[in-house]
């Protein structure tokens, strides 16, 4: 009897033995091996006991990847939609700056003029942005651009590449953030110049657009470039891609939105590389006129 008991005892010990080595074995397993294949791992053997909670888990890993691109905004962190009040601040309305209100971005749609006098109200939240993935190369692999542009742009690009030019998208959407940081580092250049503050920011406004002034957090802007000239400078101008964009964009409903003949009026410096979408009507009209927008605008309102 002692005996029969005794072996008891140890059966029942060496099973938790081995249940513990199973477990521990399979911890290790686990953590060996790289996140995502060890995420797999796991979710297969979850896949056995429960498949719809596996389908939910792998989901939920598909978000959490792709949230970590700085420019895409997680769906989780809305930003709250402006208010009218923050859109017309005393300082605003001193400076003859026009911020639009949310109803005024919606009616004019397209054909909305962004610029240094009128700009977008704070907390600006982009709608539709689409991903330019797999369109064309992209310096940076979270290029967005908006919707409605997105097939113009793959209809130009095939064009352009049936012609012998390929093209890269160098920058598209810019959230606010990041265009007040690219602002910054411009006026900080014009400082360490000993320039003025007033005068460093004015310098810098020439060559990249104060926050809520960029044409960039619309989502109809682009800076193209191409790989054989991957710079954003006036030699584009002079490429292949340059002038055949110069020629050909208006067809797909882009302008050159910063000519070298308007720069007093754009108060932007030449940029051979920035394309806005505005549609093929109107593209067409700047570019027969040789006109920029905000000549067009003034002209249409007049
Ligand atoms: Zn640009």
């Amino acid at each position: 009897m002692k005996n029969i008991k005794r072996d008891k005892i140890l059966v029942a010990g060496l099973g938790a033995l081995i249940i513990l080595m199973v477990v521990f074995l399979f911890k290790t397993v686990t953590m060996e091996l790289p996140s995502a294949e060890a995420n797999n791992f796991k979710s297969k053997v979850i896949q056995t006991k429960d498949s719809k909670k596996t389908q939910n888990k792998e989901v939920v890993n598909t978000i959490t990847t792709e949230a970590i691109s700085p420019e895409v905004t997680p769906a989780t962190t809305e930003i709250p939609v402006v208010s009218v009040e923050a859109n017309s601040s005393p300082t605003a309305k001193v400076a003859g700056i026009k911020a639009y209100t949310l109803k005024e971005i919606e009616a004019a749609g397209t054909n909305i003029l962004i610029n240094k006098h009128f700009m977008l109200p704070m907390n600006y939240k982009t709608k539709n942005l689409v991903s330019l993935k797999g369109v064309m190369p992209l310096q940076l692999s979270y290029l967005q651009i908006i919707k409605v542009a997105f097939n113009p742009l793959v209809e130009m690009n095939r064009a352009a590449k049936a012609d012998g030019v390929k093209l890269i998208a160098a920058n598209a959407w810019r959230s606010y953030a990041t265009q007040k940081r690219g602002f910054n580092v411009k006026v900080n250049e014009y400082l360490a110049k000993h320039k003025s503050r007033a005068e460093a920011e004015k310098l810098a406004s020439r060559v990249v657009a104060p926050p809520n002034a960029s044409e960039h957090q619309t989502g109809f802007a682009i800076d193209i470039v191409s790989t054989k000239y991957a710079t954003r400078d006036e030699g584009f101008a002079l490429t292949a891609a340059g002038k055949w964009l110069a020629k050909n964009s208006w067809k797909y409903g882009f302008i050159l939105r910063y000519q070298q003949a308007k720069t007093q009026i754009t108060e932007i410096i030449y940029e051979p590389w920035h394309f806005r979408y505005i549609g093929k009507e109107i593209a067409k009209k700047i570019y027969d006129q040789k006109i920029c927008l905000e000549e067009y605008l003034k002209n249409a309102h007049s």
